[in-house]
C-alpha cells in the first residue's frame, strides 16, 4: 500500500519567507533574524559555498529539512562586497515593526518584514562596496525596430557619483561601446536578452547582463518617467533626445528606482554622448592593448597604471574614463593639454596644489550616500573638508590668463557656498564615529540643551560614584557597589555575606529594595537611585533625540547645494588629473603632442611608456626610443603604411603598440612619451596583435585572428590607425602569405588607413615597389660569434634573415635540434632562390578594389549609355529598332 501523503504545514514564518522571495527573484533573499541576516533552502546551498560559511538547517518544509546559513549583521557588508564582487545580487529583508507589536496580535504572529533594498553591482553605493578610483557603472541597453538598421542605444548612471550618460549607438559598435564604459551590470529587455541576434555581444558580456521585464523599456511611457524623476513637467530642457535613448534612460532610472524602493539618489540630467566625438576602439584592440587592465586581467602592467598619477577617487575615475574614450576634437583636446602646459610652468602651483588634493575626500559618493538615507556622520565630515579644500584651492589657481579648463574648475570651487561650510564646522565635533545611532558627533558648545543634556549624563556619574561611597558608609558595608546591566539598569551589589545591613529591619527594608538573589551576592535599588537612572536616560535620549534632528537638518542643507558640490568635485578631478599628467609629463619626459585636422603621424623618438617604466624599474638596459612616420606624402594625401620585418624578440610588438598608445595618450589630452609627436586627429584604431585566447568560446586561433582582420579590414577609414602584428601566421606558410598580401594590398588601396604591419613574410616587402604609400622597415640586430644582439631600433629596409633559429638557441632548445634545422634551412632557402616568391609581384596583377555601385552611378555615362538613353522603343518600326541595335553595337 501506498504510504500515507506526507503533509507538514508550513510555518507561519516560512510562508512569509516564501512569499518575500517568490517577489524577488533572480536575488539570494537576506532574511533579518534578530541579529542575523538568514537565507535558506537554494540561496543557503549557494551562498554558503560562496562565502565559505556553515551550512545548518532549520526545521523541516513539505517533510524535508530546510538548509539554512546565516551572516551576522555586522559584517554584513563583508559578506554582501564577496557577494557582489561575484556577480550575485542580494535582496535586504528587514523587519519593519517592532517585535512587540507582532506579539500583541497574537503569540502565533510573525513581525512584519519587507524588503527594503536590492543590492546589485550597478547599484552600490557603501564605501566598503566600491572601489574608490573606479566608476561603478550600471547600464540600460535599449533596441528599436523600425529603422533599416535596429537603433542600439545606452545609457549608464553611477549612482554613487550621479554621472548619468547617453549615446545611441548601432549593432555593429555595440560591443565596443560598452566595453568601453565596462558597466558593473547591463539590464536589458527578456526579449532582447533571448534573441539570437544578441548571443555573440552576451556571450562576451557575460554575467553582468541580466534580463529585465521588456515593459521597462516601454519608449512610450519613457518620457513620463523620466520627467517624474527629475520632477519636471517635460524633458524639453534637457536636450534632443531619440525615441531610443529615452527608452535606455527611462529603463536605467526605474530600474535605480526599483533597487532603492524608497530612495531617489541625486542624479544629474542626462548628457547626450556623441559616437563621433570619441575615439572608435574595438573591443579586442581594447583588450591587446591593455588600456585599463592586462590581458590575464590584472590592474597592475595596464597603461592606466603606468598613467596615473593622481592622487583623489574622483581624479582616479576622470583619469580612467578619458583613457577609455579618447577625444576626436583637436580643440577639445588643445584644451586639455593646456592645463597640463600651465601647470607645468609652474612647479611650486603643482606641489601646492598636490599638496591640497591630497586631503579632498570622495565628496561625490558622500553626498549619495546622504541622500539615500545612507550616509552617516562622517559623510558630512567629508563634505565639510571638500568644501574647504575646494575653497583653499580656488585661491591657489587664482591667477589671470588660465586656460579654459582650469578657469572653468576654479568658477567652479569659488562657487562653493561658505555657509554650508561654516555651518557644518559650526556644528561636527573633531573625531567622528562611522554611524549616527548614537550620537557623539555634536561639537560641544553648538547645542545649549545638548550641552546640559550631556552634563548631566556626564555629572549623574558623578552623582551615582558619591551615592554609592554615601550607601557604603551608611550600611558600613565596604565592599557595596552600584552596578549597571541592560536588564536591571543601575543597581546596588552586595556580596551575600554582606547583605544583613540591608535586610535586617524596617528602616533598611523600606530604603533598599531587593531586586535579585545571585549565588553570591544581592542586588537592591533605591527609589533615589531610579530617580536617577530614569534622569540620566531621560538626558541621553533627549541628547540623542537633539543630535538626530540636527543631522537630518545638515543633510537637508548638503542635499540643497548638490549641484554646486558637483560641480566642485568634478573641477577637484579634473585638476587632480591636470596636476597628475603634468607630473607625470616632468617625471618621464612626456612632449606637448600637436593634434590637428591632418592626416599626420609622425613620431619622433617615440617609447612605450609601460615597457619604458618597467625597464626603468628593474634598472635594466634603457628604452631605445623610435620614430615612427606614416605622414602623407603630399598634404592631401593618404597616410603611410610600414611594413616592418625583423626578428622575433626584436622589438615589432612593442614598437607596434607603442605607437597606438602614443596616438591614444594624444587624443586623451596627455602628454607623450616621444622627443616629439605630430598627430592628425585618428577616428578608429584597431589593432590585431598577439593570440587573444579565445579557445573556450570554441574558435581557433586562426578563426579569431580572421574575425578581427576581417573586423579591420571592413572598417577602417583614411582617418583610422590600424596595427596588425604577424596576420597569417595561424596557418599553413602559402594560406598565410596570400592572406597577408591581400590584406596589405586592401589597406593601401581601399582603407587607405595609416598603419603599421608586422610580418615575418619577407616576401610582402616586394609589395612597396608597387604600392606607393607603402614603406618597408626592419628591427635591426647585430650578429657576433652566430649570436644574435637586438638593437631594438627600427631603420629603413627590411630583415634578410629571420634569425629563428638563433632565437631558438638562446631560448635553449637542444644543440642537436638547432644544428639540425640549420641544415633543414640551407636546403629550403636554395629551393627558394631557384623560385623565389618574389616573382609574385611581377605575375599577379596590382590588387583591384570592386568599385561601388554608386560610383558606377557617379561615372560619366558612355557614349553608347547616352545613345541608349535617347532611344525611345514605343515610338520606332521593329524595322528602326533593329538598325538601332546594330547601331549600338558598333559603338562597343
Ligand atoms: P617581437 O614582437 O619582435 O618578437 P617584442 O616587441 O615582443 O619583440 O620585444 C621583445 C623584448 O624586447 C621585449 O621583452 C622588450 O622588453 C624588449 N624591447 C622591445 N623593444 C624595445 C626597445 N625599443 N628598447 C628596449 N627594449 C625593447
Amino acid at each position: 500500500p501506498a504510504p500515507p501523503e506526507v503533509r507538514v504545514q508550513a510555518t507561519p514564518m516560512m510562508e512569509q519567507y516564501i512569499e518575500i522571495k517568490a517577489n524577488n527573484p533572480g536575488s539570494l533573499l537576506f532574511y533579518r533574524m534578530g541579529d542575523f541576516y538568514e537565507l535558506f533552502f537554494d540561496d543557503a546551498l549557494e551562498a554558503s559555498r560562496a562565502l565559505g560559511i556553515v551550512l545548518t538547517k532549520r526545521g523541516q518544509h513539505l517533510g524535508q529539512d530546510i538548509p539554512m546559513c546565516g551572516v551576522p549583521i555586522h559584517a554584513a557588508d563583508d559578506y554582501l562586497q564577496k557577494l557582489i564582487g561575484l556577480g550575485f545580487r542580494v535582496a535586504v529583508c528587514e523587519q519593519t515593526e517592532d517585535p512587540a507589536e507582532a506579539r500583541k496580535r497574537g503569540s502565533k504572529s510573525v513581525v512584519k518584514r519587507d524588503v527594503v533594498r536590492l543590492v546589485t553591482p550597478g547599484t552600490i553605493t557603501e564605501e566598503k562596496l566600491l572601489v574608490a578610483s573606479e566608476s561603478n557603472y550600471l547600464m540600460a541597453m535599449a533596441r528599436l525596430r523600425g529603422s533599416a538598421e535596429p537603433a542600439f542605444a545606452l545609457a549608464w548612471i553611477d549612482i554613487s557619483t550621479g554621472i548619468f550618460r547617453l549615446s545611441e549607438t548601432t549593432e555593429t559598435r555595440l560591443l565596443a561601446d560598452i566595453l568601453r564604459i565596462e558597466p558593473r551590470e547591463l539590464i536589458l529587455a527578456d526579449t532582447l536578452f533571448h534573441d539570437p541576434d544578441m548571443r555573440p555581444v552576451l556571450d562576451v558580456i557575460g554575467r553582468v547582463a541580466v534580463p529585465q521585464p521588456a515593459i521597462l523599456f516601454d519608449s512610450a511611457t519613457a518620457e513620463n518617467r523620466l520627467a517624474r524623476y527629475y520632477g519636471v513637467q517635460t524633458l524639453d530642457g534637457f536636450g534632443q533626445f531619440s525615441r531610443a535613448e529615452l527608452a535606455a534612460a527611462s529603463a536605467a532610472v526605474g530600474y535605480v528606482e526599483k533597487t532603492q524602493l524608497a530612495e531617489r539618489p541625486p542624479l544629474d540630467r542626462p548628457e547626450r554622448e556623441s559616437a563621433a566625438s570619441s575615439l572608435f576602439i574595438d573591443p579586442a584592440t581594447r583588450a591587446n592593448l591593455e588600456l585599463v587592465k592586462t590581458l590575464s586581467g590584472s590592474r597592475d602592467g595596464s597603461l592606466l597604471r603606468a598613467l596615473d598619477r593622481t592622487v583623489t577617487g574622483g581624479g582616479g575615475r576622470l583619469l580612467a574614463e578619458r583613457l577609455m574614450s579618447p577625444l576626436t576634437d583637436p580643440e577639445r583636446i588643445r584644451t586639455r593639454l593646456d592645463s597640463i602646459a600651465t601647470i607645468l610652468a609652474q612647479p611650486s602651483l603643482s606641489a601646492d596644489l598636490r599638496a591640497a588634493l591630497k586631503h579632498v575626500p570622495d565628496m561625490p559618493r558622500a553626498l549619495s550616500r546622504l541622500s539615500l538615507g545612507r550616509g552617516g556622520p562622517r559623510d558630512l565630515g567629508a563634505v565639510l573638508i571638500g568644501i574647504r579644500t575646494g575653497a583653499d584651492i580656488a585661491r591657489l589657481v587664482d591667477q589671470p590668463d588660465l586656460p579654459t579648463e582650469l578657469e572653468t574648475a576654479r568658477t567652479a570651487l569659488a562657487a562653493l557656498p561658505p555657509e554650508l561650510s561654516e555651518r557644518l564646522a559650526g556644528m561636527l565635533a573633531d573625531d567622528l564615529p562611522l554611524l549616527k545611532r548614537d550620537g557623539g558627533f555634536l561639537r560641544n558648545g553648538c547645542h545649549a540643551e545638548l550641552d546640559e543634556m550631556r552634563a548631566l549624563r556626564d555629572q549623574s556619574r558623578r552623582v551615582i560614584a558619591a551615592l554609592q561611597l554615601r550607601y557604603a558608609e551608611e550600611t558600613g558595608i565596604r565592599s557595596l557597589k552600584i552596578k549597571y546591566n541592560n536588564v536591571l539598569g543601575y543597581f546596588i551589589e552586595v556580596t551575600a555575606g554582606n547583605a544583613g545591613p540591608m535586610t535586617d529591619g524596617e528602616g533598611a527594608k523600606a530604603r533598599f529594595i531587593h531586586r535579585q538573589t545571585m549565588a553570591n551576592a544581592m542586588r537592591f535599588t533605591t527609589t533615589e537611585l531610579a530617580d536617577l537612572e530614569t534622569k540620566i536616560a531621560n538626558a541621553a535620549d533627549r541628547a540623542l533625540g537633539i543630535e538626530l534632528a540636527a543631522f537630518d537638518g545638515m543633510v537637508e542643507a548638503v542635499i540643497a547645494a548638490a549641484d554646486e558640490i558637483k560641480a566642485a568635485a568634478l573641477a577637484l578631478a579634473v585638476l587632480d588629473v591636470s596636476a597628475g599628467l603634468a607630473v607625470l609629463a616632468e617625471e618621464q619626459d612626456y612632449r606637448r603632442p600637436t593634434v590637428d585636422t591632418s592626416k599626420m603621424f609622425a613620431i619622433e623618438g617615440g617609447r612605450h611608456p609601460v615597457v619604458e617604466q618597467a625597464l626603468r624599474r628593474q634598472a635594466s638596459a634603457a628604452f631605445v626610443a623610435n620614430t615612427c612616420d606614416l605622414s602623407p606624402l603630399s598634404p592631401e594625401g593618404d597616410g603611410a603604411l610600414w611594413l616592418l620585418t625583423g626578428p622575433n624578440m626584436g622589438g615589432k610588438s612593442t614598437f607596434l603598440r607603442q605607437n597606438a598608445l602614443i596616438a591614444i595618450m594624444a587624443q586623451m589630452g596627455s602628454y607623450v612619451p616621444a622627443a616629439s609627436a605630430h598627430i592628425g586627429v585618428v577616428d578608429r584604431l584597431f589593432s590585431r596583435v598577439g593570440a587573444s585566447d579565445d579557445l573556450a568560446r570554441g574558435r581557433s586561433t586562426f578563426m579569431v585572428e580572421m574575425v578581427e582582420t576581417a573586423a579591420i579590414l571592413n572598417q577602417a577609414t583614411d582617418r583610422s590607425l590600424v596595427i596588425l602584428d604577424e596576420i597569417g601566421r595561424g596557418t599553413a606558410t602559402f594560406d598565410g602569405l596570400s592572406i597577408a598580401w591581400a590584406a596589405v594590398e586592401h589597406l593601401h588601396e581601399a582603407n587607405r588607413c595609416r598603419g603599421l604591419f608586422a610580418t615575418h613574410f619577407h616576401e610582402l616587402t616586394v609589395l612597396s615597389e608597387k604600392l606607393k604609400r607603402l614603406s618597408n622597415v626592419t628591427m635591426r640586430v647585430k650578429e657576433w660569434d652566430g649570436d644574435v644582439i637586438f638593437l631594438h631600433e627600427v631603420g629603413p629596409g627590411s630583415a634578410d634573415r629571420s634569425y629563428g633559429i638563433q632565437v631558438a638557441r638562446l631560448a635553449g632548445l637542444p644543440a642537436a635540434v638547432v644544428a639540425r634545422a640549420k641544415d633543414v634551412l640551407a636546403k629550403l632557402e636554395d629551393a627558394d632562390r631557384k623560385n623565389p616568391a618574389s616573382q609574385l609581384i611581377d605575375d599577379l596583377p596590382l590588387f583591384q578594389v570592386a568599385i561601388r555601385r554608386e560610383e558606377v552611378a557617379r561615372a560619366k555615362p558612355s557614349a553608347v549609355e547616352d545613345a541608349l538613353k535617347r532611344l525611345n522603343p514605343d515610338d520606332m518600326t521593329p524595322r528602326e529598332a533593329m538598325d538601332a541595335l546594330y547601331a549600338l553595337k558598333k559603338q562597343l
